[in-house]
């Protein structure tokens, strides 16, 4: 179908579309406009990586705007929904505005109002409807990225939950649900009242296989010669295999050398591949490839000044990268352009961001199908779909006549075992992870607390608009989790039954809710807080890691035994009582927690982050996610201590600040101050200057000299505090001010940490 002939769409887009290259769309896509997606048809497209479902999406929301209508795009992870907001922007030089709502949980995101365009996870939205945003009610259009994801047993629920609310109030609302290729695109068709297109069609062919040995064996039975020297590693081979021309019998170059997409299954070992990778690509480079892969090092090192930023760096010069959801998103962004510009010739990237990366490449390795899953506690394989969708950002069309997508194996057998369990196989089917009991009882309580329900009847009503109820056929199943999870959240005082039936939520039950608490957090939390009116910050560390809301450490070998002594020493500040050794998974719970929350209050006594990520045997972007999640937490036990009129609510506060900024109590004042992180607090801290009004009004020598001489640095920093006068020229340092750990200055200016927690 001819871009000019799609029907209903903005007058502008066909030629935006043709200026971008794009003539005639794809057949999945024209099937999508046919079954009416401009037209504000409901839509599922079940279609393969890269077959271009974001026109798809595009199609739907510009034509709902043109039309005088607003249209939501639910986005799966927090990390892209500012990438998928600076593709939307694109749009505004044709009058379309556009809105990303990300932050804090407990707002009802009034600006939005104004936005065409908004982009959300769904966590996002559903906290959005729970606060009531007065916008939900006029959308239009709501497109949901990733759609098979209702099955993971996390944050499927919401994202299923989500859904059916938005179509509860708007029955005329269309909803274009994009997913992977799976095998029941039917039942979620069937679900959402929405035609189907489910496709396997893909711009470029696909050739999908098993390294084993010294060759590369295809789907189609045949095989290629891929030779592993003694001295490397298979991956290393297919890197360099793929980065050299291949030539005819002549001399003549067949086909130039391409790049490699490596997908590993931890942070961890994405970097350490690099590192490794970075050494195979280098010696490809020509002369103004290694002069423009400088340039890309150098923005990358001026992204943010910390080891990873650094080592990221490193290994972009040599032409490999490492890309994952604990980069900045510039760091991702530059990673991604300079793949796609030919530049950087191997990029090794964890399951996560496989979705995100829109980055095909002549090759792809899925070297790691095994990932740790802290549910399962141990190693489990991937699933089928997710194999499937790395594998299938192989090949460049328009350059590569076809892709490959590769598996490694190590023995005979496991060649065998590949090809069934991945490359023969179909995809799983998607299912509803609902009846799951954490997912009921933070969904029953929003349900009711939002007042889209106020009764039994009313609540099997609302369930059966889920995807749970189109797939059951165990009868009596949901009303029966429903029922037992009713009963928790009325014993707990969330929600209460009126004289005349109804079920309403407490005025706590509404708390909860609005700061999107699992209910059973909250009741933790309450419990705890009742047991002392001035808790320790580890106490209270503790206490919140011990909730379903806090992903906690894993205890490794040997640390069952520390952690217990530390149990023992520090039991008078843990709220509430331990639960006995013989118990041995609530035990070994409590030991985790305990591990966690050791891991805040070292981070709030100052303790170094390269300290930290040794002794608790993680990295930095782990400790990000457990200050992050602390500090909501911190801030939600705040709220309930209020609202419960405790005394602990101070100690909660200050512990919350301590973990905030990473500072001990008597920081808190002064690393509030922006440009102040911990460090920096302590040094001027040690130079006299307590509080941020005596910074405001501080000797501007002692400050320079405990900033380390770094005038821009402490302008900035002087500023920010109020004062009158920060410029710093002809001011000299204090010698008696200067920290004691002072270093020579660097050329930059930029100093260590200071935002805070390095590069997330
Ligand atoms: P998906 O979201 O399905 O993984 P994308 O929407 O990112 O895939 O599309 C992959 C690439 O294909 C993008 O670079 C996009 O610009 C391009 N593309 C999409 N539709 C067309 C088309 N009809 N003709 C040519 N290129 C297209």
């Amino acid at each position: 179908m001819d871009v000019f002939d799609v029907p209903a769409v903005p007058e502008w887009l066909p030629q935006h579309l043709r200026d971008e290259g794009i003539e005639s769309l794809y057949p999945p896509q024209g099937e999508a406009v046919e079954a009416g997606v401009t037209e504000g048809e409901s839509l599922v497209a079940s279609i393969p990586t890269a077959s271009g479902k974001t026109l798809i999406a595009e199609l739907a929301m510009f034509s709902a705007v043109a039309r005088g209508g607003k249209a939501l795009y639910i986005v799966p992870l927090r990390a892209l929904a500012s990438e998928k907001k600076a593709e939307f922007e694109a749009f505004e030089q044709y009058g379309l505005s556009v809105g990303v709502s990300t932050g804090n949980y407990d707002s009802d995101g009034e600006w939005l109002a104004q936005k065409d365009v908004i982009v959300a996870t769904s966590e996002k939205v559903d906290s959005l409807v729970r606060n009531g945003a007065p916008w939900i009610d006029q959308l239009d259009c709501v497109v949901a990225d990733e759609v098979h994801l209702v099955d993971d047993r996390n944050r499927g629920p919401t994202l299923e939950v989500t859904l059916a609310k938005l179509r509860g109030r708007n029955p005329n609302l269309q909803v274009v649900a994009l997913s992977a290729t799976i095998g029941n695109a039917d039942e979620l068709a069937d679900w959402l009242d929405a035609a189907l297109v489910d496709s396997a069609w893909r711009p470029i062919d696909l050739r999908k296989g098993v390294h084993y040995g010294q060759a590369l064996h295809f789907d189609d039975g045949t095989q290629e010669e891929l030779r592993v020297k003694s001295s490397e590693k298979p991956t290393a081979a297919i890197v360099r295999d793929t980065l050299t021309d291949d030539v005819d019998a002549e001399g003549n170059v067949v086909e130039a050398g391409g790049s490699t997409l490596v997908f590993v299954n931890s942070r961890r070992n994405a970097e350490a591949a690099a590192k490794r990778l970075a050494n195979v690509t280098s010696p490809h480079l020509a002369g103004d490839e290694l002069a423009a892969l400088a340039e890309v090092a150098e923005e990358i090192r001026g992204v943010s000044d910390t080891e990873t930023s650094d080592d990221l760096a490193d290994a972009v010069e040599k032409g490999a990268a490492f890309h994952h959801a604990g980069l900045a998103s510039q760091h991702r962004e530059l990673v991604e352009e300079a793949f796609r510009d030919r530049l950087v010739k191997c990029v090794c990237a964890t399951p996560t961001l496989a979705a995100g990366v829109n980055t095909p490449s002549r090759r792809v390795v899925v070297r790691d199908w095994r990932r740790y899953s802290g549910d399962a506690g141990g190693m489990q394989p991937l699933s089928v779909l997710e194999v499937h969708q790395m594998m299938g950002r192989a090949g460049r069309p328009g350059l590569d006549p076809y892709g490959e997508a590769v598996l490694l194996a190590n023995s005979h057998d496991e060649l065998d075992e590949l090809f069934e369990r991945y490359v023969w196989a179909e995809p799983e089917p998607v299912r509803s992870k609902l009846a799951a009991e954490p997912a009921m009882r933070t969904h029953l309580l929003a349900t009711i607390a939002s007042g889209f329900a106020d009764s039994r009847e009313t609540l099997v009503d609302f369930l059966e608009q889920t995807l749970y109820a189109t797939q059951t056929n165990e009868s009596g199943r949901l009303e029966q989790v429903m029922d037992d999870m009713l009963r928790y959240l009325e014993v707990n005082d969330f929600i209460e039954e009126t004289e005349s039936g109804r079920l309403k939520a407490t005025g706590l039950g509404h708390t909860v809710s609005r700061l999107y608490l699992d209910p059973m957090s909250a009741a933790t939390i309450i419990d705890g807080l009742q047991q002392a009116e001035t808790p320790s910050a580890l106490g209270l560390y503790h206490l919140v890691c011990r909730t379903p809301d806090m992903y906690q450490l894993y205890l490794r070998s040997g640390e069952r035994e520390e952690f217990t002594m530390e149990a023992y020493e520090r039991e008078g500040e843990l709220l509430g009582d331990a639960p006995s050794e013989f118990e041995e998974s609530r035990f070994d719970d409590w030991l985790s927690a305990l591990k966690t929350a050791m891991l805040l209050e070292d981070w709030a006594n100052e303790t170094d982050e390269d300290r930290i990520t040794e002794r608790y045997g993680v990295g930095p972007g782990d400790i990000r996610g457990k200050v992050d999640t602390a500090e909501w937490l911190l801030g939600a036990a705040e709220s309930l201590a209020g609202e419960l009129g405790l005394g602990s609510a101070a100690s909660v506060r200050e512990a919350k600040k301590r973990v905030e900024y990473g500072v001990r109590d008597e920081l808190i004042d002064l690393a509030g101050v922006r440009g102040v992180g911990r460090k920096r607090a302590r040094r001027l801290f040690e130079a006299g200057i307590g509080t941020r009004s005596e910074l405001r009004n501080a000797d501007k020598s002692v400050v320079l000299a405990a900033l380390r001489n770094r005038p821009k640095t402490a302008e900035t920093v002087l500023a920010n505090a109020g004062h009158q006068h920060p410029e710093m020229d002809d001011v000299t340092p204090d010698p008696d001010a200067a920290p004691d750990d002072v270093a020579e200055p660097r050329h930059d200016d930029s100093d260590d940490d200071q935002s805070s927690l390095g590069d997330f």
